[in-house]
């Protein structure tokens, strides 16, 4: 093997670790930047000896992609709002899947076998699945798509997709050089993407961002095959089987088996849930405080609407407040709450609550029914007691924060809105809650100046 050879190969085992540490240090809020650091410079290394595996004759398109790509990136970065963050990944995903499958289509040529057709037919078909699939979630989860629901007949249009890109993926290997079999590969597979995250909605939706997530992965391992590139294999591959891990952490948490996420929207809808019984009982900032002053036990529940308040370095300081004054203060995080995996929690590091505050769903139910007050800030589905009680309720049988078992509940909202799930909450209607309403952090600015 020739010096360069040796060089290269040699970058890219260094890359793989760095891309193993770095998901390593991705485990904790507390080593999650570092993390990202030592994944970037990994990145690096692999594009640089990738490149140079290649033997790229001319570099000015990679330059000018680079330029142009990097000045998007870093104007993202600093530009996109903090509530954007979840739509942000969503494209990411869809663009590892478009790239994937660039890269596949890349590879067709006249001396390709049969097994990099195979593996160039892998990646276009994932690789267009997770672009047009993102893009459809993207425009579900920034609600510009609203309630999407499944097409008329779509369970026959799906077969018929299927059945096409069976036939055209062996066409395509069979008959190498048919421009026509790759290009409709190409549309069907973009088309299986809309048709198989349409119908999928409410809840269910961040299984579907972590599968897309975990397909974005094996789209590029996919690629890696089919241009003989360890990097991108290694890359896929742990992008793969960490997406898939998600998916598995994501429908444990919301009680569901991944086909029944899948499939589920194919299904007649739901009957509609029978009306909630119950009065709505508004409670003044000022009475607030009284409870709260007089609480020895107090569990904050934030939701999605703490992000879009940006609500959390005040919710640390009312946190230190009720401290001072005698409480215990925990944090309850529902591993679906916001709108992408470990959302709450990069909010509250960032607010620099302590970690050892936060407590998982398993860990604070249990103690529910000895806190005096629970205060939920801007979260609404993960504190839905329907999933319990109401059989007919589309999240029904899914885990929440049992937040009706405190003595007394505080809902922070701005108004009786259902949340993402777009379902009625009876929660807002118990005894033991009172609804303040208003922006979540004008409403905690107003508690933290009757503390002062
Ligand atoms: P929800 O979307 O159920 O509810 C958020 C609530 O926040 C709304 O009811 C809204 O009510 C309130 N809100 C919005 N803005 C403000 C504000 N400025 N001040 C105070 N309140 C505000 O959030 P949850 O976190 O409870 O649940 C997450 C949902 O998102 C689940 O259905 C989950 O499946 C889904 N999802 C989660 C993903 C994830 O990976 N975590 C990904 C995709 C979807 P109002 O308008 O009245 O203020």
């Amino acid at each position: 093997m020739a010096n360069e050879q040796i060089g290269i190969q040699l970058a890219y085992v260094v890359a793989a670790a760095l891309f193993i540490f770095g998901l390593k240090f991705l485990g904790s809020p507390a080593t999650a930047r570092r993390g990202n650091q030592i994944s970037a410079v990994g990145m690096l290394l692999a594009v640089v000896a990738a490149l140079m595996d290649q033997g790229i004759v001319d570099y000015s398109y990679i330059f000018a992609g680079f330029i142009i790509g990097g000045a998007i990136g870093a104007a993202a970065s600093r530009l996109v709002q903090m509530t954007a963050m979840p739509e942000m990944v969503a494209l990411f995903n869809g663009f590892g899947g478009l790239a994937s499958l660039c890269v596949g289509i890349a590879a067709v040529g006249a001396s390709a076998g049969t097994f990099t057709l195979f593996t160039v037919v892998l990646s276009i078909l994932i690789g267009g699945v997770t672009f047009t699939g993102s893009i459809i979630a993207w425009g579900k989860l920034s609600e510009k798509l609203g309630n999407l629901k499944a097409l008329p007949n779509q369970k026959m249009v799906s077969f018929a997709v299927v059945g096409g890109l069976v036939v055209f993926s062996l066409l395509f290997i069979a008959f190498p050089g048919g421009d026509l079999w790759l290009l409709l590969l190409v549309a069907l597979a973009l088309a299986f993407g809309v048709l198989l995250v349409i119908p999928i909605g409410g809840a269910d939706m961040p299984v579907v961002i972590s599968l897309l997530n975990s397909y974005s992965g094996l789209a590029a391992c996919a690629a890696g095959f089919a241009i003989n590139n360890n990097i991108l294999i290694v890359a896929g591959s742990l992008v793969g089987a960490s997406g898939i891990i998600l998916t598995q952490i994501m429908c444990k948490a919301m009680n569901r088996s991944l086909s029944n996420v899948l499939f589920s929207g194919f299904a007649d809808p739901v009957e509609a849930a029978a009306a909630i019984e119950g009065e709505v009982k508004p409670l003044s900032v000022e009475d607030a405080f009284y409870v709260l002053e007089a609480a020895t036990s107090v569990a904050i529940i934030p939701g999605y609407g703490m992000a879009v308040a940006q609500a959390q370095h005040v919710v640390n300081e009312l946190r230190e407040l009720l401290e001072k004054n005698g409480a215990e203060v925990v944090f309850g995080i529902h591993p679906v709450a916001g709108r992408m995996p470990g959302h709450m929690n990069v909010l509250l590091a960032e607010a620099d609550v302590p970690y050892d505050l936060l407590l998982e769903m398993d860990e604070i139910n249990p103690r529910m029914d000895t806190v005096d007050v629970a205060i939920v800030i801007g979260a609404n589905d993960v504190v839905n007691p329907a999933a319990r009680e109401v059989e007919s309720s589309p999240i029904y049988g899914m885990p929440v924060i049992n937040v009706d078992n405190a003595r007394t509940v505080f809902v922070l909202k701005r108004s009786m809105a259902s949340g993402f799930a777009g379902i009625d909450n009876p929660l807002f209607f118990k005894d033991n809650t009172r609804m303040i309403f208003g922006d979540a952090k004008e409403t905690i600015t107003g508690l933290i100046r009757e503390f002062d």
